[in-house]
């Protein structure tokens, strides 16, 4: 069925057709026309936009074809943990939150997709563009591929503006069909484009340096609202101080912070809250349940 993870759809063929074609009016038609395929400069320009373009090509595989976490069959929560010492129950009734759906309780954080049909952890949101959900296993690629995506989408912005200034006073020279109207074109489609990548970016940095997931930013909204109401103040449980949020999405070595692997960021079924680790200002009292949806 279109639709379900594992099928390529039509916004997986359009996310492709849109590399497709601003790669080849960037490199085909923008450089040729402002600095020339054969000069130095040219050349290292291709080089750079092409391996960009390769590396986006290959997130976005990756984002498409990764599992975003599956519930492990045997999960329990474990009250009687000491280790972990937050749990996360419903709203209604105080109960651990379990998944009528899939028969099986929820780890913290996780949710049920309903266009995936199964319970997906730490989901972050059900993306139609990849027509996979985004969850615990491939958020780190997502974000990579929405940085590389946004990154390339400047530069070709910068390399089409070039193209378009210098494509002109030539042309009319030689009078020879001008490249200039489809590197323009090109241009107007990709603004778009362009801006909602880098609001996505930046949407996604704030998550990130706030440990949240776009539903759990929803629910705090709604928590932040009830507990001012109740004269109290909120404090997002996962929130670890802007450096260990972005370990626990990047993972611990910097190096491979911007590379699209998944290693050592967990099991996606137990977190670190800011109850269990030495913080410098103890986090607010609060109620050591969270109340989930
Ligand atoms: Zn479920
Ligand atoms: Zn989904």
């Amino acid at each position: 069925m279109a639709g379900r993870p594992g099928y390529v759809t039509l916004p997986i063929i359009s996310v492709l057709a849109a590399i497709g074609y601003v790669y080849y009016t960037a490199v085909f038609l923008a450089i040729p026309a402002w600095l020339g395929l054969a000069t130095a400069a040219g050349v290292a320009n291709a080089a750079a936009y092409t391996a960009l373009a390769l590396a986006c090509v290959a997130a976005y595989a990756l984002a498409v074809t990764r599992d975003p976490g599956r519930v492990p069959p045997a999960f329990v929560p474990d009250v009687e943990d000491a280790e972990t010492p937050l749990h996360e129950i419903k709203r209604k009734g105080g109960d651990l939150r379990y998944c009528q759906k899939c028969s099986h309780y929820k780890p913290p954080r996780a949710h049920h997709c309903r266009v995936c049909k199964r319970c997906i952890l730490k989901m972050d949101h059900h993306c139609i563009w990849i027509n996979n959900c985004v969850g615990h296993e491939n958020y780190k690629i997502f974000l990579v591929f929405v940085l590389y995506a946004a990154t390339a989408s400047i530069y070709s912005m910068a390399l089409i503006i070039g193209g378009a200034v210098h494509s002109a006073p030539k042309d009319e020279q030689s009078g020879i069909d001008s490249p200039r109207k489809s590197i323009i074109i090109c241009g107007v489609i990709l603004c778009p484009m362009a801006l909602s990548l880098a609001t996505l970016l930046v949407w996604h940095v704030y998550l990130v340096f706030h440990n949240k997931t776009t539903i759990e930013y929803h629910e705090g909204v709604r928590a932040m609202w009830l507990a001012e109401k109740a004269g109290g103040l909120y404090h997002h449980p996962y929130d670890l101080g802007v450096y260990h949020n972005i370990v626990s999405v990047l993972g611990p070595n910097m190096l491979c912070w911007l590379c699209p692997v998944s290693r050592n960021i967990g099991n996606g079924v137990r977190f670190r809250t800011s109850y269990d680790i030495p913080l410098s200002t103890p986090p607010p009292k609060a109620e050591k349940h969270l109340a989930m949806s």
